[in-house]
């Protein structure tokens, strides 16, 4: 396998955008111990599985051993956290190692995160815990199998450093693939230099690698917001057919490619409530589940400012472009959504909005007032289109107004078969999630790897895994997610 070991990396980033990456090295890590690799993912970027866990594998995959052709650096970006803006954020505790390209001819960016403090970490410890790495890996899988656009996860490694958060834990290495790290913070952080020629030249680069049909249009830099703009009302209508709440939605945690970024205090949603809100760091409920359309839209207004003067000359008239662009959005994503919720009831595209969206409006009513759980209900929905309504009414406390509901939909003619391909019968449920990462930090990987086998495979219902289908425990309690 010595031959994987040379696998050339592109260093494309490092190279074209020095304003922008500070190269800079790996802190060496101590005793790496592979927890979770992702085989097929790492051969689809011609990684070979038995190389990645060897010893030498283990030294790349925690950023020790440079590969050929890589040029590993820390991206500067700024973002407005909570709504404050921060000049300069950057990779505190990750690594841009370079780009490969895939098997199907796409460029990746390969990345690490918990390598250590940079320049950029402000006081933070540059490390990662095992705990949150592996969240981020479970629930970035999980969002691929369920077939919205995500960064992906390669590997876990612990790296035999020991990390100092409530109490001592064991710390950390995930390496990320993405299209691209290129956030709506890079480009604030580019527009905020005052070097035009270097905001042009980021878009150039974000045109070439994700909105290509851009570059084609009449108004290229319009055109690549509008892009980013349609990609990001897709991602976030899929987010909420699912029930993902992100958790910290800041414009540095929002991709241009359209691709969810940054699983920090994410969690899906239990029983139906647009307020719900599972970080404690979210006081004031900004990243509520039911508020992430409008903070996708917030942050694409700070895309658009970043990009003004590519937009035309007078800045008076980029302005009005922008808006104008972006008043698209709010359509983008509610036609999104409803298709999206259409699909989930089991309805056909010909059925009219007229007929769909009151129906849909009605039960969405019924599930919060009765805080049933979001996932189980749709699952079981398809039952009811084959005529068991049962587990679907049991999850009711008062099932009165749902069998007037049932009986109204029915008489639709639901299509059960494309419900159970629509509808997840396993998510990475919070308990599940926490029970995975208690036991591998723990040092007993099973539970992880069983979770792991249940959320990659969602819409497939197999025996056997009926606990990885059901709620949460009545002792479970209120969740917190930290990050
Ligand atoms: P996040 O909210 O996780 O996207 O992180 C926001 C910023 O804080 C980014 O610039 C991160 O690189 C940085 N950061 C987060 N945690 C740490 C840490 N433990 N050490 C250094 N920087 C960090
Ligand atoms: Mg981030
Ligand atoms: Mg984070």
């Amino acid at each position: 396998a010595a031959a994987e070991s040379t696998v050339i990396f592109d260093g494309r980033f490092a190279r074209e955008f020095a304003e922008l990456a500070l190269p800079w090295q790996a802190e060496e890590a101590p005793d790496p111990r592979l927890l979770v690799l992702n085989e097929p993912l790492a051969a689809g970027l011609g990684l070979d599985p038995a190389w990645l866990r060897s010893p030498e594998g283990l030294l790349l995959l925690t950023g020790n051993l440079v590969p050929n052709g890589a040029t590993p650096v820390a991206q500067a970006y700024a973002g407005h956290q909570f709504g404050w803006y921060a000049p300069r954020l950057g990779d505190g505790r990750a690594l841009l190692l370079g780009e490969l390209t895939d098997a199907e001819g796409r460029l990746r960016d390969v990345h690490l995160k918990g390598s250590g403090a940079t320049p950029f970490a402000r006081g933070g410890d540059g490390q990662a815990a095992v705990g949150p790495m592996l969240r981020e890996y479970i629930v970035s899988e999980a969002m691929h199998a369920l077939g919205i656009p995500t960064t992906r996860s390669l590997a876990v490694v612990a790296t035999g450093r020991p990390v100092f958060r409530e109490t001592q834990v064991p710390g950390a290495v995930l390496a990320r693939v993405a299209s691209s790290h290129l956030r709506v913070g890079s480009f604030q952080y580019a527009r905020a230099t005052g070097d035009v020629d270097l905001l042009r030249r980021l878009a150039d680069h974000a045109v070439s690698r994700h909105h290509p049909g851009a570059a084609e249009a009449g108004q290229p830099y319009l055109a690549l917001f509008q892009a980013v703009a349609a990609a990001q009302a897709s991602l976030v209508a899929r987010w909420m057919l699912v029930g993902f709440i992100h958790g910290v939605m800041n414009t540095d945690n929002m991709t241009i490619s359209g691709e969810t970024i940054d699983y920090g205090p994410c969690a899906f949603m239990e029983a139906f409530d647009p307020a719900t809100v599972y970080s404690s760091i979210d006081q004031g409920g900004r990243y509520a589940y039911g508020n992430q359309p409008v903070v996708a839209e917030w942050n694409l207004a700070r895309l658009a400012e970043a990009l003004l003067p590519l937009l035309h000359e007078d800045q008076e008239q980029a302005v009005a472009l922008a808006v104008e662009s972006l008043g698209a959005f709010r359509h983008q994503y509610s036609t999104a959504w409803l298709a999206g919720m259409t699909a989930k009831i089991g309805l056909h595209d010909g059925v009219g909005d007229d007929v769909a969206s009151p129906l849909v409006d009605e039960l969405l009513g019924l599930l919060q007032q009765g805080r049933v759980d979001y996932t189980s209900f749709f699952r079981s929905l398809g039952a009811a289109a084959r005529g068991n309504a049962g587990p679907a009414r049991a999850l009711f406390p008062d099932p009165a107004a749902f069998d007037a509901w049932v009986e109204r939909w029915r008489a639709l003619g639901p299509d059960a078969e494309a419900m159970d391909r629509t509808n997840p019968a396993y998510i990475p449920r919070n308990h599940l999630v926490e029970e995975a990462l208690a036991s591998a930090t723990g040092g007993d990987l099973e539970p992880l790897h069983r979770l792991l086998e249940a959320v990659t495979s969602p819409y497939d219902e197999r025996p056997g895994l009926e606990r990885y289908a059901a709620g949460a425990p009545e002792d479970f309690g209120p969740y917190r997610t930290f990050c």
